[in-house]
């Protein structure tokens, strides 16, 4: 299978007093999202939608939130063990949206940068990423903070023949054979490349 999806959903409730953090990033706020680890819903949803995506189980399966060592932890890290799993399984990352349902703060002034700052944690380009906000109209809900999350996934390249091709590639100079041997196979003669350097020496004054 090429390609896989997966979708996480999170929801906490605010508590005045506790730092607000949503998508990696600290907002002013009188309240924050209460929870065992730093609350943030953002991180939260995308982690399960990252772990369904490969069917690797959600967020409790790996942090248990009667763990004390998880006792106000940031969110990032859930996040880091959700991208060793879709690795480990073969996958990357296509893109991701999401769509926070909260009340307060205005998310749209800061989207942009938490756009940016959900997808350097995840490793991936901005136009991977999403984040959408709406309120909670008509749900009696303003108390709470709510994340979706969808992810796509495809396969990359096998692992195991990268591993087999690094254990072959001691040097610059014999991955050079290697390309120039592939060349041949393709274009029947041997095809000379020119190396050029990164920068030109003569000129870092
Ligand atoms: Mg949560």
């Amino acid at each position: 299978m090429d390609t896989r999806i997966g979708f996480g959903w999170d929801s906490h409730a605010f508590k005045p007093g506790v730092p607000l953090v949503i998508g990696g990033m600290r907002l002013e706020h009188h309240s924050g999202l209460a929870g065992h680890s730093d609350g943030d819903v953002l991180l939260h949803a995308i982690t399960d939608a990252l772990l369904g995506a490969v069917a690797a189980g959600d967020i409790g399966t790996f942090f248990p939130p009667n763990d004390p060592r998880w006792k106000d932890a940031d969110s990032s890290i859930f996040l880091n063990l959700a991208l060793e799993e879709i690795q480990h399984a073969g996958y990357g990352i296509v893109n991701i949206d999401t769509t926070l349902v909260l009340a307060a703060p205005k998310i749209s002034p800061i989207a942009g940068d938490m756009r940016a700052k959900v997808a350097d944690l995840l490793g991936v380009d901005l136009d991977q990423v999403s984040v959408k906000a709406k309120t909670p109209e008509g749900l009696g809900l303003d108390h709470v903070a709510q994340a979706h999350a969808v992810v796509l996934l495809e396969r990359v390249r096998d692992p195991e023949d990268l591993k087999s091709m690094s254990a072959v590639v001691q040097s610059q100079r014999e991955l050079e054979d290697i390309v120039e041997d592939l060349l041949t196979q393709v274009h029947g003669v041997p095809k000379r490349r020119t190396i050029v350097p990164a920068f030109d020496t003569e000129d870092i004054t």
